[in-house]
Formats: C-alpha cells, sequence, structure tokens
C-alpha cells in the first residue's frame, strides 16, 4: 500500500494524489494553482505571469492502465482545476458527489471541449469498488458544499484520507459537523491518516462560518454608500450569508464575475440555495440608489482581469463606483498575492472609496475553512491512526501537523514532499524523491 502525491506536498495548491495497491492506482484530487513568478520579457521583469499550472501527471500517464479511477473530494480549484485540461490523459471514471460534479460539467461546457467523461455521482455514506480499492465518502464541513472525506479500505490496510476540512458547528451550508463517523474509526482500524496541514501552526479553533454573518451584517449595516463585497467565488456560504444581509438591509444582491455567476448557477441546481434569496442581474446595479447596492465581486486576489480590478480602475461594464462606497476584503490574502491587492486598495482609496480587508477590521468577516491545532487533535484523537501523514501544506505547517498528531498519541508520522513515495504496509517508511515531478502550465 503506496501514497504517492505528485502535487500539494509541501506546497499549498495543486493536489494530485496517489494510492497504490496490488498494481493499481487511484488517483485523488486533480487541481490548479497559479504560477505568480514573475514573468520576463528581454530580461525586464514585467509583473507576475498568472499562469494556471498543475501537477505534471506523467507519472501515472505512462502507465494509464493501471489508474482505476479519479476521485474529486470536493470543487475547489486546487482539487478539481486541472481534470478538464487532464482527463484526455487518464480516461478513467471520475467520482464525485452531486454539486462538484455539477461544477465539472460546467467547466467542460465553458471550455468548449466536453469529451464524454464518464461521472459516478455518489452520495455521502456510500461505498464504491474502484479497481482493488473499497472506497467510503464521509461528510465533512470545509468552505464550499458537499465536501468529503475519505475511508479507503484495501486487503492490506485502512486510509483516512480527510481532503480539506474544519470542525463547523454551523457551516450556512450543509449539515454541522459530526463526530460520530469519526469516532467510529478508530475501531476499524486506521494504518495511515493523511490530513489537511494548512493551518497546523494557528493555535486554538477556526471560526465558524457563521460568525461572518454578524460581522459582515454590523459593517454593511452602517455603510452609507454602495458595499462590493470581494470573497472566493467558490464560498456558496459566504455568498449565502451576503443575501441574508442584503434581505435584511434593504439591498438587493448582484454578482459581478462570470465565476460567481457559475456557481450560484450551480448551488441552485442541486438545491443549495435558498428559494427566498434574491439575486438580481448585475446590469441593474447601475439604476439602484447607493444605499440599494450590496454586490459580491470576483478579484478578491487583485486578478488583473476580475471585477474588483475593473472596479477600482473605474472600466466595470455595469456600474461605476463613487467616493463614499465601500470595499470590503471577505477573504484572506493568499501569500504571493500581497502586492497586486495593495495596489487594488491604492487605487480604491485614491478615489475615497472606503476598503475594509479581513486581517484589519475588529468585525470576523473572514473564516478559513482549514483545521486549527485544536480540530486536528480532536480528529487524531478520534480516529487513532498507526501512522500520520501530513499533505496540503508547506514544510512548516506539515511538521506542525506532525507535532499535533504525536502530542495526540500518534506514534509515527511520515512527513515528505511531491514525488516521495510513503510506504504504508507491509512496512512503513518513506522513499525519497521515487518519482520526478514538476508542474506544468494548462493556461497562461
Ligand atoms: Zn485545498
Ligand atoms: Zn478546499
Amino acid at each position: 500500500m503506496w501514497f504517492l502525491p505528485l502535487g500539494g506536498t509541501g506546497e499549498i495548491g495543486m493536489n494530485m494524489n496517489l494510492y497504490g495497491h496490488d498494481h493499481q492506482w487511484l488517483m485523488v484530487d486533480c487541481g490548479v494553482t497559479f504560477d505568480e513568478s514573475l514573468k520576463v520579457v528581454d530580461g525586464v521583469g514585467v509583473g507576475p505571469k498568472h499562469d494556471v499550472v498543475c501537477a505534471d501527471p506523467s507519472f501515472i500517464t505512462r502507465q494509464k492502465e493501471n489508474l482505476a479511477g479519479i476521485i474529486i473530494t470536493h470543487a475547489h480549484e486546487d482539487h478539481i482545476g486541472a481534470l478538464p485540461y487532464l482527463w484526455h490523459r487518464f480516461k478513467c471514471p471520475v467520482y464525485t458527489t452531486a454539486y462538484t460534479a455539477e461544477i465539472l460539467r460546467r467547466k467542460l461546457a465553458r471550455d468548449g471541449s466536453n469529451p464524454n467523461i464518464p461521472i459516478i455521482e455518489v452520495k455521502t455514506d456510500e461505498t464504491q469498488i474502484i479497481g482493488p480499492f473499497e472506497v467510503k465518502w464521509l461528510n465533512i464541513t470545509h468552505s464550499i458544499p458537499e465536501p468529503h472525506a475519505l475511508v479507503i479500505n484495501t486487503s492490506v490496510g485502512n486510509i483516512f484520507h480527510t481532503a480539506d476540512w474544519k470542525i463547523d458547528a454551523n457551516p450556512v451550508v450543509g449539515k454541522p459537523f459530526d463526530p460520530s463517523p469519526f469516532k467510529a474509526l478508530s475501531k476499524q482500524d486506521i494504518l495511515a491518516m493523511v490530513c489537511d496541514s494548512t493551518n497546523a501552526t494557528r493555535a486554538g479553533h477556526s471560526i465558524s462560518e457563521f460568525q461572518c454573518y454578524q460581522g459582515l451584517k454590523q459593517l454593511i449595516d452602517s455603510a452609507k454608500g454602495r458595499v462590493v463585497v470581494g470573497c472566493f467565488s467558490s464560498n456558496i456560504a459566504r455568498l449565502i450569508t451576503l443575501a441574508k444581509i442584503a434581505k435584511r438591509t434593504g439591498r438587493y444582491l448582484s454578482l459581478f464575475g462570470r465565476s460567481l455567476q457559475n456557481t450560484v448557477g450551480a448551488a441552485k441546481a442541486t438545491g443549495h440555495w435558498p428559494e427566498d434569496l434574491e439575486v438580481i442581474d448585475s446590469y441593474h446595479t447601475g439604476y439602484l440608489l447607493p444605499e440599494e447596492v450590496l454586490a459580491v465581486a470576483t478579484g478578491s486576489q487583485g486578478e488583473p482581469r476580475a471585477a474588483l480590478s475593473r472596479l477600482a480602475q473605474d472600466s466595470f461594464r455595469d456600474v461605476s463606483l463613487d467616493a463614499g462606497d465601500t470595499v470590503i476584503f471577505s477573504s484572506i490574502i493568499i501569500p504571493g498575492n500581497e502586492k497586486p491587492i495593495e495596489n487594488l486598495i491604492k487605487r480604491f482609496n485614491a478615489r475615497n472609496i472606503k476598503t475594509v480587508l479581513a486581517d484589519e477590521s475588529e468585525y470576523t468577516i473572514h473564516a478559513s475553512g482549514h483545521p486549527c491545532a485544536e480540530e486536528l487533535q480532536l480528529m487524531y484523537g478520534w480516529v487513532e491512526p498507526q501512522v500520520a501523514v501530513p499533505t496540503h501544506g508547506e514544510q512548516v505547517h506539515m511538521i506542525a501537523n506532525a507535532a499535533i498528531a504525536k502530542q495526540s498519541g500518534v506514534r509515527r508520522s511520515l512527513t515528505g514532499k511531491n514525488g516521495d513515495l510513503f510506504m504504508l504496509a507491509p512496512n512503513i517508511g518513506i522513499k525519497r524523491e521515487a518519482v520526478s515531478t514538476g508542474r506544468i502550465v494548462i493556461q497562461q
């Protein structure tokens, strides 16, 4: 039994994990990341590249007949984004739940590629036999509809793959976190727990998505003019929160940016959007009084072509912002994006448009979707795996995760990076740099 990450271990982004057993492989997630390194033209740096990249899949495409299937745990770009570009190299069935399947179908339709991907829709608690792997989907909480953890059973050992998660008692979308299926795992003799490390360096417990409702409502209540909120377009819970606030504060909610309209469309199609919450056509925003406007916009990371950048440059088609309006960043600053976000803020402030950043605000206006130390400790205590395998993090996060596992009574941990072969059964060990890895550009 092997675990072999091709992407997402030793870095945050472009997850591509392989599990190997009995001459076959199972892929878990197939995501992208953004290359923000300096673009050089004629020897001169001309700004960040913004290339969309993913893990080099050569290792598995060379033996694609041994790939039994691909599982997508949830619809975040770092888990699903590369699949439309890479699937033709694998040509095997894709297993995922309804919301993620809907997002995938929309991506394929948009790209026009539309290959006939066999998508097998799975429900919570369902088990699928994929080659020599028996996989069970467990409902968990994160920052997107239908996040799932996996239990991968084989004849030589059982793996618990957490995927992205947090413990959220009120996630706004989906059921509250329920510890019982995880407590039950201790009786199943879990060999390895492959676990999200993103926030392992943070003490305590993550903030519940519900707390953002109160913080954002207070801010929006006190705002005089238009309010535009920048947030990740996949965060349906935050969008529902904002739609509720619009209703309670006499504003109309509109969505600036295609990816926001797309995810709300997918949420409506799969029953995740409350029917009483209205969204108006972005085109109508320009005809409303300023105090009636609440818009959500793409581009909270300073992406040059997204709605927030266009609003900052006053070149957005549907509306112009004026002095006295407010722009709220209901998101984190992803490391590497500090400069473009700073430029965006300067542009707004130069026009006397107020800006509010999550890190600097006295109100809670963003909640992370990943577990802090206390949550990791609880999960290790419930599952009691023999080995902890930290993933989904940079070295510093994975080392912190391994330390928490140790404190929680897990006797061994394996910390490595992309291309390392994690041997889980019959012997436990790690073969460093067993497979050559890298990244490929899929969109410039
Ligand atoms: Zn992720
Ligand atoms: Zn995620």
